[in-house]
This record gives C-alpha cells, sequence and structure tokens, in this order.
C-alpha cells in the first residue's frame, strides 16, 4: 500500500469535487482509517468555511461601514492613558 501522503492530493481535490477519484484513490479511502479521518475533517472543514462565507457576504453594507470608521479612526486609539 502507497504512503497516505501521496493520495492526500488527490484527496482533497477529489473532496472538492474537482476531479473524479480514482479505483485506487476510492480503495484506499475505504481501507485506510486515516484517510477516512482525514476526509471526515476536510468536509467539516469545508462547511464551516461555506457557511462562514455567506455570514460574511450577506452584510456587504456592514463591511463598508467597518471600513470607514476604521479608516476614520485616531491613529492613537489604543494609547487612551490620560
Ligand atoms: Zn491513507
Amino acid at each position: 500500500m502507497k504512503a497516505c501522503s501521496s493520495y492526500r492530493e488527490k484527496l482533497l481535490l477529489f473532496l472538492d469535487g474537482e476531479v473524479e477519484a480514482s479505483e485506487e484513490l476510492l480503495f484506499h479511502l475505504e481501507t485506510c482509517h486515516c484517510c477516512q479521518g482525514y476526509a471526515d475533517d476536510h468536509r467539516r472543514l469545508s462547511e464551516l468555511l461555506k457557511r462562514t462565507r455567506s455570514l460574511w457576504r450577506a452584510p456587504e453594507s456592514l463591511r463598508e461601514k467597518v471600513s470607514h470608521i476604521q479608516r476614520g479612526l485616531p491613529a492613537d486609539l489604543n494609547r487612551r492613558d490620560s
């Protein structure tokens, strides 16, 4: 059996829907707990990223506001020792 690391790149592409999985890759995935865990982690991360991204996309006006506020802030905001 080949080392897991030699499958990881293809595995990621497959999980992202970029490529079809080869029989070799599928067989490895079925039999390797290490790569199964890796695939699960990746799926969970992708889900999380998708959710985070859609959260960020929604409040476009808020992002505008925030960046305006940031630009308007005085440079010495953190030095409030008086
Ligand atoms: Zn593996």
